[in-house]
């Protein structure tokens, strides 16, 4: 172990003794039946699903810092996925650019190497999603091994707004749940994130039920291509404090079936699992029994109650 990653030692002795092998080789499935059968003992099961890199330029920390927290956190694994680079350079102020993907492939696999055998540290990436990207992320999609890809339609980047906002806030919050429809049928994601991040442009303008009827819409074609929806801690700490989606979407979602994946979208290592417990907490009033992961693309589905007794 390297000086820098003095801290990792404190953690070590604090980690229960389970057989830890990659999440890619063993299947929920198996650790859930290992779960049930002990009653009282701690068994890491859930993961972090969306956190981000220092190579956004808007988020702080290695990424060894994060595992570290995942680990405190109890968390069985961390995916890195962060600010995917877009065409043209297009946004480059909060993204990787294309040539440093590479340098963000080493460095999960860094991290990875790191925490061999005590958390499983996989590689993911959160893609904007506009029409017109899509043979772009096709191709970015190709270029390493991902594990979960998070499809964001994020209203708020230049690029996007000059597009498709036209000063009708109503109009622009209806185009975003069209794109987020047409991001679910696209087939290049995993998981929707943050499913309702548009309510953050002008907070006071933003009704559900002036909207529920195009939420509905896009929600039935969402839940007919099987893509996932995120429960996204970190909507606590925007303009409209609530997760994100809002438990009336979230109620919408169940209706459906969409299976829901949990993200604390951390840019600091602090936040991993931010909010889990609540999180965990609402999906359960709601109706859900199951909280979902993504690895090797394929989605695996974690039962409430033993993801709620994992957390630390
Ligand atoms: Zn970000
Ligand atoms: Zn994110």
């Amino acid at each position: 172990m390297t000086e820098r990653f003095w801290w990792f030692a404190r953690v070590e002795s604090d980690r229960p003794e389970v057989d830890y092998p990659s999440g890619s080789v063993l299947p929920c499935s198996v650790l859930v039946t290992q779960a049930r059968s002990m009653s009282d003992a701690f068994l890491p099961l859930l993961y972090e699903s969306h956190t981000h890199t220092p190579l956004c330029k808007h988020a702080t920390g290695e990424p060894e810092e994060y595992c570290y927290h995942a680990i405190k956190r109890g968390l069985r694994g961390i995916i890195f996925t962060c600010h995917a680079p877009l065409p043209n350079g297009l946004s480059p102020e909060v993204r990787m650019s294309d040539s440093q993907f590479p340098a963000y492939v080493a460095m999960v696999e860094r991290a990875r190497a790191t925490f061999a055998g005590k958390l499983d540290v996989l590689l993911g990436l959160e893609s904007d999603y506009a029409p017109g990207l899509e043979p772009w992320l096709e191709c970015l999609h190709r270029r390493a091994p991902l594990h979960h890809v998070l499809g964001s339609v994020h209203y708020q980047m230049s690029f996007y707004r000059e597009r498709y906002f036209t000063g009708d806030i109503l109009a622009y919050q209806k185009i975003y749940y069209e794109h987020l429809a047409l991001a679910a049928e696209s087939g290049l994601f995993d998981t929707l994130s943050h499913p309702d991040l548009v309510k953050n442009e002008r907070p006071a303008e933003w009704h559900f039920p002036r909207i529920r009827d195009e939420v509905e819409r896009a929600l039935d074609r969402i839940a007919a291509t099987g893509v996932a929806m995120e429960l996204n801690t970190s909507g606590l700490l925007k303009a409209i404090p609530e997760m994100n989606p809002n438990p009336e979407q979230l109620r919408l979602m169940r209706e459906r079936n969409i299976p829901v994946v949990l993200g604390a979208d951390a840019h600091r290592p602090e936040r991993v699992a931010d909010g889990y417990a609540a999180a965990l907490m609402l999906l359960a009033e709601i109706g859900y029994d199951e909280v979902n992961i993504f690895i090797d693309r394929q989605r695996q589905a974690i039962p409430l109650d033993l993801a709620r007794r994992s957390l630390r």
